[in-house]
């Protein structure tokens, strides 16, 4: 719930202790941070990228410097396994080196063809001017860089609304980004929940950049509607992924152990679902469970954790749920089940699964995979393909040619071949359908910070 201008609780999903207390920011206010926002964009845009370049570059070794206490931080406000903080982290500044690099040629000038009639042709690139960025807790560190580094680096302003539920990482990049140079109005976060979200969607800024889950995405590109600003939306997965007759069964359940429960399962490219050829399927099932049997789980502080707490306490509910009609159906729960304590909930398999069940249809977002039978490579592209969502798919096997076709036929963003759960900074980030609209990551994420303006340029009489 949003009181604008009254406290917001941060709460540690490991212990339920109260970690912070914040000031929410006051809706009133929005209007002259916009303008103070697009004040500012101006002469950031004017400087030489270099020196933006400069500044995004002290942004990544602060990062690197303080590695260690914003990981703390990341796992203390939404129970992240802190191994797996510290990795977003490190990630983080390694995607930041990218965008760096990478910038100036996206922002480069392009000469059109030969001159037309004596009309010189070329394209410049300009920045949006003030984006508004509202972003998802899952990855706070990469989903809040993916998109403002970008924009940043290209000479746009932001105010960004990191998630109610990362509040702390979000304003911990802040300091940081104004500590390395960054000017004050030129990255300004806002702090609070739907209600902040809904007013920063009124406000009339260039673009609106979400990431979060499908409903509210549909909500934001209704608001947008009426301003045609540009809108970009990394929405939600229910991914699919398939073993083949012949996959290796052992590094199959391997990589997908990891692929489905890594980040305790709350990762929009999760597998969360599973379909095996029924000749290998025992094998598989077996090899899976004993794999997700040895995960550490609990309490996110200790090294070894591999899944911890649930960020969102109701969450326990939906996966109770899911674990409940999934047995009505016919399901059998291989391991888990039920959550361990407070919001742990013990990495779960649930076999024998089909598509009518609430766990192969309905983003999961928790550590529990769903696991089918199939009979031939056609009815796994069809089972893969009976789903609204659109972010990534996986295909196992040894022939890789056989994986690609069948994957050539799924509509989705991301297409993995033997492996799962990966992101490239080098690579484009988008979602398909109900998994959203646009692309981060790559030359395309950073093009989608910039405007290109087409120049004619005839000479004087
Ligand atoms: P969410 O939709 O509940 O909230 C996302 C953000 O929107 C938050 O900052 C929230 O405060 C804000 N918000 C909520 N209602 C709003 C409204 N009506 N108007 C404007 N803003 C509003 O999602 P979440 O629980 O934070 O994140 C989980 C979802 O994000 C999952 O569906 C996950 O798959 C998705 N996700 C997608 C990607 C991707 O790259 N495709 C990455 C991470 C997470």
């Amino acid at each position: 719930m949003d009181h604008p201008g009254q406290l917001l609780a941060i709460t540690n999903p490991a212990t339920g202790q109260c970690l912070a207390q914040l000031v929410q920011t006051d809706t009133d206010s929005l209007p002259e941070k916009l303008q103070r926002a697009q004040r500012a964009a101006g002469s950031w845009a004017q400087q030489p990228v270099a020196a933006r370049q400069a500044v995004l570059q002290r942004f990544g070794e602060n990062l690197s410097a303080q590695r260690d206490v914003l990981a703390q931080r990341l796992t203390a406000e939404m129970g992240k396994p802190l191994s797996q903080a510290r990795r977003e982290i490190e990630v983080t500044v390694q995607r930041l080196a990218y965008f760096i690099a990478e910038a100036p040629e996206v922002m480069a000038a392009q000469p059109g063809a030969a001159p037309v009639g004596g009309v010189q042709e070329h394209v410049t690139q300009e920045p949006l001017g003030v984006i508004t960025q509202i972003s998802a807790w899952n990855y706070p560190y990469f989903l809040g860089t993916n998109v403002f580094v970008p924009a940043l680096l290209c000479g746009n302003a932001v105010l960004y609304k990191p998630s109610e539920h990362a509040c702390l990482s979000g304003l911990a990049m802040a300091e940081l980004l104004w500590a390395a140079g960054v000017p004050r109005d030129v990255f300004t976060p806002c702090i609070g929940a739907a209600q902040l979200g809904q007013a920063l969607l009124q406000l009339p800024t260039a673009a609106v950049c979400f990431t979060g889950s499908y409903a509210t995405g549909v909500q934001v590109a209704q608001a947008a509607a009426g301003r045609l600003c540009r809108v970009q939306l990394e929405l939600g997965g229910k991914d699919a992924a398939y073993v083949m007759a012949d996959a290796d069964v052992l590094a199959s359940a391997k990589s997908l152990a990891q692929g489905a429960f890594y980040n305790s399962g709350q990762s929009c490219c999760s597998v969360e679902r599973l379909y095996v050829h029924r000749s290998k399927y025992s094998a598989l099932v077996a090899a899976l469970v004993a794999e997700v049997q040895q995960f550490c789980v609990g309490d996110p502080l200790r090294p070894e954790t591999f899944v911890g707490p649930l960020t969102r306490a109701a969450q326990v509910q939906v996966l109770e749920a899911q674990v409940a009609d999934a047995t009505a159906r016919g399901g059998v729960v291989r391991c888990g089940g039920r959550p361990l304590q407070g919001q742990v909930f013990m990495p779960t398999v649930v076999s024998e699964a089909h598509n009518a069940m609430l766990l192969m249809r309905e983003e999961t977002f928790g550590p529990l995979l769903g696991v089918a039978c199939v009979d031939s490579d056609a009815e796994a592209l069809q089972q893969m393909q009976d789903s609204p969502y659109g972010l990534t798919c996986a295909v196992y096997g040894r022939n890789s040619q056989r994986a690609a076709a069948l994957l050539e036929q799924v509509q989705v963003g991301t297409a993995y071949i033997n492996c799962s759960d990966r992101v490239s900074v080098a690579l484009p980030w988008s979602g398909r359908r109900h998994s959203g609209l646009g692309s981060t990551l790559s030359h395309t994420g950073i093009a989608a910070m910039l405007q290109p303006k087409a120049w004619h340029v005839a000479a004087a009489p």
